[in-house]
This record gives structure tokens, sequence and C-alpha cells, in this order.
């Protein structure tokens, strides 16, 4: 009986996050070009494919850090060697301020300025290392405005605008290093991103598959590409025959057919999401967030998605996707997986290429809190023995969970972030979702943002759980 009262929001969870995941493994092969060969360059494999290749020592890779050892000999030469110099020792502040004060003599040299360019490039490697491209942004910002036609500036500066989700990656930039480092995917998989949020499908295919040209070297991200491309042309297929309507933060689209009723209510609900959740959560999309109306029967062949999901939010596509049946969708229904699915896309938008570091059973705890899902008690739903999972198992997908285990993580994710919001509050786990944004461990960010260890919290939430339960 459990099953027929939440399979509905269970499933399609499971989906998307196994989305979720997959499109953040399949973005992280993006960088290898971009990682220092002095770091361990390691190849995420796309999923579903299994463990992880190291990069071929053929394979071309560019190399992040410049040769700052060159230094033309103009009269400038004594003056940046000392810079050099500092960032090497690591006395980044002190170079920093130094590549600051140079005198406009310097960089007006035609000689000097593309060094000065690589000095700025390398203190930003450095305080990339140490602090993320949060903190580096501004040194490669520097470097490319004094040597916009070096490729491995330009794609630093990339890198972080994208980790960044700055809006500067925009398709002048990404058009503009299309041009200095044609053979790289990057690129074209940035304008393929950029393009399907502005929902032109047709162009993100064109430069899926020239990233797709360019990935040759990888067959395992060649073949996820495909898989995505395909993904991308079917959705342009169904959804050219659908008319889309905005609302101020939505755009929904509908199959034509669909009664004007169902898609008002669809607006209202979001709408009241956007207020509400964005009010206790502190967040707003940065853009409109697309939600596809399918008619029930079509939903399965239109999304890909197993006969028994009943709604998801893709961010391969970054969208929200719903089966509807006309007049007789159920509204409460309806209103739970809008809001439920809202909120992950809401922490997509916000986290970006890191939104797989946030354990699963937060953003699906999260998830649950803020859109107010009733969740049944399992002590009504499961008899006899449960088996409670360690939240440390609870961090990756969860795809491979039975649907009973699936039951007890979905309870155990709401009530870990019941207590967390209990106990410290919303503005705190704002603190702990920035920690993931900068990619910090689970531990790390618990202990930095909570002041407690991942241990203890689990134990003094599993008390408290286990309680509950008796
Ligand atoms: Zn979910």
């Amino acid at each position: 009986m459990y099953r027929r009262n939440i399979r509905h929001i269970l499933i399609p969870l499971a989906i998307g996050l196994a989305l979720l995941i997959g499109y953040n493994l399949f973005l992280k092969p993006l960088h290898p070009s971009l990682t220092s060969p002095t770091e361990t360059v390691e190849s995420v494999p796309p999923p579903p494919a299994p463990p992880q290749s190291k990069p071929s020592q053929s394979e071309s890779r560019l190399v992040r850090a410049l040769d700052q050892t060159v230094i033309p000999s103009t009269p400038h030469q004594s003056l940046l060697e000392g810079i050099r110099d500092e960032v090497e020792k690591h006395n980044l502040s002190l170079a920093e301020h130094k590549l600051k004060a140079l005198p406009a003599s310097v960089l007006s040299d035609g000689q000097s300025k593309p060094f000065v360019a690589i000095l700025w490039n390398n203190l930003g490697l450095q305080q990339e290392r140490l602090q993320g491209t949060g903190a580096s942004i501004n040194a490669f910002k520097r470097a490319a405005e004094l040597d916009d036609t070096n490729p491995i500036i330009l794609m630093n500066l990339a890198q972080a605008y994208w980790e960044q989700r700055d809006r500067a990656l925009n398709a002048e930039f990404l058009t503009k290093l299309m041009k200095v480092a044609p053979d790289d995917p990057f690129p074209h998989l940035a304008m393929a991103d950029l393009l399907q949020e502005q929902d032109d499908l047709n162009g993100a295919t064109m430069h899926l598959a020239q990233a797709s040209q360019r990935v040759k070297q990888d067959p395992a991200l060649q073949s996820y590409l495909a898989t995505v491309t395909a993904k991308v042309q079917r959705t342009r297929s169904v959804e050219s025959r659908m008319t889309a309507r905005s609302s101020t933060h939505f755009v929904v689209k509908f199959d034509g057919e669909e009664d004007q009723s169902t898609w008002t209510s669809v607006l209202e609900i979001l709408e009241e999401a956007y207020r509400d959740i964005g009010q206790k959560f502190g967040q707003f999309p940065t853009k409109p967030i697309m939600v596809v109306l399918h008619a029930k029967e079509s939903f399965q062949s239109s999304t890909g998605s197993p006969a028994w999901a009943d709604g998801l939010y893709d961010p391969t596509l970054g969208r929200i996707q719903i089966p509807t049946q006309g007049a007789t969708t159920d509204r409460k229904w309806l209103a739970t997986v809008l809001r439920h699915e809202y909120v992950h896309a809401l922490l997509h938008d916000r986290l970006g290429p890191h939104a797989a570091t946030l354990p699963t059973w937060l953003n699906e705890g999260l998830a649950m809190q803020l859109a107010g899902d009733s969740w049944p008690d399992l002590k009504e739903t499961m008899h006899g023995e449960i088996k409670v999972i360690p939240l440390t198992s609870l961090e990756g997908p969860w795809g491979g969970l039975s649907a009973e285990a699936s039951i007890v993580a979905y309870s155990e994710a709401n009530s870990a972030v019941n207590y967390l919001l209990e106990r410290w509050g919303m503005a705190r786990i704002d603190d702990l979702v920035k920690a993931f944004q900068a990619k910090a461990s689970v531990a790390t960010a618990f202990q930095d943002k909570l002041l407690i260890s991942y241990e203890q919290f689990q134990r003094q939430w599993l008390e408290r759980f286990e309680q509950a339960r008796s």
C-alpha cells in the first residue's frame, strides 16, 4: 500500500537525481584540458560507464601555468623578475600588490605586456589552489585584458566563469574562445549549455556536434555526448509542436491540446513557490525556469523516462518535466511535484557545476522540507524491522536503491534536514550550501559551518530519528 501512496514522489526524484549526477560527471571532463600536469589529472567517466580512466600521455593537454622564466630583456626586466619570484615563493598578496603598482610604461611596452599577463595568470592559479575560483577570477580577468590572444589565459578565465556561474561566460566571450582555442571542446559545450538555456535547441545541437568532434580521443565522453545530443534532438522534435507561455519567472510549454486551466494552475503554483520558497530559503533563480507539461500518454516516450516516473527535474536540459491529464489533473499532486522539483531546479541554478558535491540526502531533504511535502510516517507505512541507512551511504546517487530502501532514504533525508532546520536554522544551512558550492567535503562543511563533526551530527540525528519511530 505504501508504494501506491508515495511512489509518485519517490521515483521521479531518484531519476532527476541520477540525471543531476550524470550532468556533473559529464561536465567534469571539460576541465582536464585546463588541469595543470603537476596535479593528478583524472578523467571522470561519463555515466553510466564505470571506473575512471587516466588520460593517455599522448593526449595533448593545455598547460594551465605559463612559463614565467623567460623574461623579455627590457628595461623592466628586474622589476618583472621580482614579481615572478614572489609568485614562485607563494607571496601572493605581495605579488598582487606589485602587479597592481606596475608603472604605465611597463604595460605600454609591447614586449613586457604579454609577460605581465602571464604573471597575472600564474598568480590566479596559485590563488585558485588555495581559495578556489572565487579568488582567482579577477587575476584571470586582468590577464585576459592584457593579452586576449593567449588560449591558456582565456581557458583559465572561462573555467573560473563556469565554476562561478558568471554571466560573463556569454556568447561573445565563447565565440572569441572558439577562435583562440579551435580544437577544444569546452567552448562548444558551454555554448550548447547557454543556447539550451535560451531554448535554442537547434543551436545547442550544432555545438554539441562540434564538441563531439573535438573529444575524439575520449571514447567514453564521446558516447556520453552522443546520448546528450540525442536527448536534445528528441526534446527539440517533441517540443517543436508545443506552445510556450511565460510568466515573470517561468516559461511553461504545453501540448496545444492541453487545457488552459491546467496551465493556469501550474503557473499559479509555480509563482507561489517562487515567492514562498524564495522567502524561506532566501534564494531566487537567476533566470526563468522552464517547465514542460506533457500529455500523460506521451510523457514516457518524450522524456525517455521509465513508465513509473511522474515528473522530474532534468539538469541536462534545464527543465522541470511533468505529465498532466488535462482537467482531471489532481491539483494537490501537481503542487507537491512542482514545488519539490522547483527546489531541485533552484539548487541546481545556484550550485551549477558543483551541484553534485551536495550530498543527495541534503538535496532531497531540502526539497521535501522547503516544498512542504507531506511524508507518511514510517511507522504507518512500513511494518516490521526498518533498516536505517547511514547518511554517508546516501550522499551519492539513489538510483540503485530498492523501492523499499528508497522510502527509508527519503524519510531519513526529510528527518535529517528537519533536524538541521530546527537546531541550526536556515541561515546556517545556507552557509552549508555555500561550502558545497566551494567544493568542500561533507566532513569539512559540517565542521566549519555547523561546528560539529559529521559523525556527531549523524549520531545525534539518529537518536532522534529512532525515538520518533519507536
Ligand atoms: Zn527530489
